[in-house]
């Protein structure tokens, strides 16, 4: 898939034509979100109208229908290769990956016509390059409604959160069953953006906030990232906005409670928008506005925070780089990764928060007490914010990793992440680590389209791995996507490969035996010492199957030469340490 990046030629300004650019949110009187088709034609007139915008085409989506990219640019250069090799600070804004919640679709054609129709744009923006996705979720904006946000106040109708294959894009990143989610990573590991920005509109708790926000957690980034992130990014925004009359707060995390007692911060583990792109070391943030007030308000909310943050990337443009060229340096150096983190309950910041009264009623519907929030009646509190996560179990990262080539899905993903890797094309024999997995569960219901694996434990042996020539390749870990590798390809990762059910094939054994048969082998067998002392601990271990005949031959089948020990739970992809 190639991204066509093209050119716009303006060899005389004077010939370019002023299109209409009032927007469907302005000509609704704020009411409606502009559909699809009214969108990209908007896009298409403000390119026409502006030699700082381009509007183009990349990759596929699960409906038919391409992914548009906006890009603006100060420079009017808009080929791939000057994006990346530009010394400007890049910004992908991310629209409509849950299109019911349509705020930054419409924020973002005002954010677009103001910032280029400003006389003073190439001199106030220099340094940025701003590139906007206007829909992500092409199939789910299609699918217009109602009245699937059943809490949320207008617009009068929107698209669907699901995408034309009924998948949450906002749990794809990893994964990847959309071809949305395929072409974005491949856009975003070409694009390599410095900052990204999603829109979204909240659930839960009621308060008096239109403008939350979440951020790539600080916790997760390296240092000279994490302190960019808070430093820079979270004061700068909660100032600008505060100056602005937006008072806004992090994301409230909670569904069925009050924040009267505080919240915690929300884990954005890599299936994630902001946790995928922490582990490419670029600064995620989210804006989540609040579902019960009015659309206008929450458009203009959400136009305010991209204001903001435009100007704070344009101030802070080299620091922001910086940082992430420290965080790529730093993680070459880095041996040990955290795979799996937990709220640190133990410590918290105090957090000015502007609250509704909650209080319990019994409810109409049910006659069962409800809570709900008194809207006349506000509180202000200093409350804890559990702000920070603590990492739950670490590892050691590898020099290398082999993974084969019969795994494609999984070989697909790497590259679209930007991981080179070599096909060994002799027969070897290497020494690794190999994992054997010894224990997981598995979800009863299906979760975007997967039986998905959690609490998976290993352990790991030492061995002698012969490859035939063009088996496996050869992944070096000395590699910007490090991070991302470690977290797909360790077994045990939240979102690993091997909880997202691409390695299944693994925990089935393909050989079995017929007992009649195998019975006087293995009566055989028990005349050794060691295979007897073996079965007797087996069966004293489980006390249930001392009259199950079959299970104790299945004992004896797992030690003897017939059992698959070198591929029944063998994690395939192996360590060189
Ligand atoms: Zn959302």
């Amino acid at each position: 898939m190639v991204i066509l990046f093209t050119t716009a030629l303006w060899s005389c300004e004077n010939v370019r034509m002023q299109k209409d650019l009032t927007t469907v949110f302005e000509a609704s009187d704020s009411l409606e979100t502009a559909t699809y088709d009214q969108g990209i034609a908007w896009w298409k007139d403000l390119e026409t109208s502006s030699p700082y915008v381009s509007l183009q085409s990349f990759g596929e989506t699960d409906i038919g229908k391409p992914l548009h990219l906006v890009v603006i640019n100060a420079e009017r250069n808009f080929s791939a290769e000057k994006l990346r090799d530009s010394s400007k600070t890049v910004i992908l804004i991310n629209n409509g990956i849950h299109p019911g919640e349509p705020d930054g679709i419409d924020a973002s054609m005002l954010f677009a016509r103001e910032l280029v129709m400003d006389d003073e744009f190439e001199e106030r923006y220099p340094d940025v390059i701003i590139a906007i996705i206007p829909f992500y979720n092409v199939g789910g904006a299609l699918n217009r409604n109602c009245c699937s946000r059943a809490n949320q106040n207008g617009p009068m109708s929107y698209g669907f959160r699901g995408n034309a294959k009924n998948l949450d894009l906002n749990r794809d990143f990893i994964k990847c069953d959309s071809k949305n989610a395929r072409s974005f990573v491949k856009l975003f590991n070409d694009l390599d953006p410095d900052v990204y920005l999603e829109t979204h509109v909240s659930n839960g708790a009621d308060y008096p906030y239109t403008m939350t926000y979440l951020m790539s957690q600080p916790d997760k980034l390296s240092e000279p990232q994490s302190d960019v992130m808070t430093g820079v990014f979270e004061s700068g925004l909660l100032a600008k906005m505060k100056a602005e009359n937006d008072d806004m707060t992090p994301y409230v995390n909670l569904f069925g409670t009050s924040p009267d007692s505080g919240f915690a911060t929300f884990y954005d583990s890599p299936r994630y928008s902001t946790g995928f792109t922490a582990l490419h070391n670029s600064f995620g943030l989210l804006t989540e506005t609040h579902m019960l007030k009015e659309f206008s308000q929450r458009v203009m909310s959400t136009l305010r925070f991209m204001n903001s943050l435009v100007e704070i990337v344009q101030k802070h443009s080299k620091p922001i780089r910086d940082a992430r060229d420290a965080a790529f340096t730093n993680l070459k150096a880095q041996n040990t990764f955290p795979l799996d983190w937990e709220v640190d309950y133990e410590s918290h910041k105090d957090l000015t928060f502007l609250g509704y009264a909650a209080y319990y009623d019994t409810s109409d519907a049910t006659g069962q007490l409800q809570l709900y929030y008194d809207q006349d009646s506000t509180w202000e509190s200093i409350i804890p914010y559990y702000n920070r996560l603590k990492p739950t179990n670490s590892i050691r990262c590898p020099e290398y990793y082999l993974v084969p080539k019969s795994w494609n899905d999984v070989i697909v993903r790497l590259e679209l992440n930007g991981v080179a890797m070599s096909l060994m094309e002799s027969d070897t024999a290497v020494d690794c680590s190999v994992y054997r997995i010894n224990e997981f569960e598995t979800s009863k219901q299906p979760y975007e389209g997967h039986y998905y694996h959690s609490k998976t434990s290993t352990e790991s042996h030492e061995s002698t791995v012969v490859m035939r020539g063009g088996e496996y390749y050869l992944v070096s870990t000395n590699q910007k996507s490090k991070r991302f590798m470690i977290e797909v390809l360790e077994p045990a990762g939240p979102d690993s490969y091997f909880n997202w059910n691409f390695f299944d094939e693994i925990l089935q054994q393909k050989e079995w035996f017929s007992a009649y048969v195998f019975d006087k082998e293995a009566a055989q067998m028990l005349e050794k010492r060691e295979v007897k002392e073996n079965l007797k601990k087996f069966i004293s271990q489980n006390p249930a199957l001392r009259d199950n005949g079959f299970a104790q031959l299945y004992h004896l089948y797992k030690e003897s030469d017939h059992y698959e020990r070198d591929r029944h739970m063998i994690y395939p992809v192996f360590r060189i340490e």
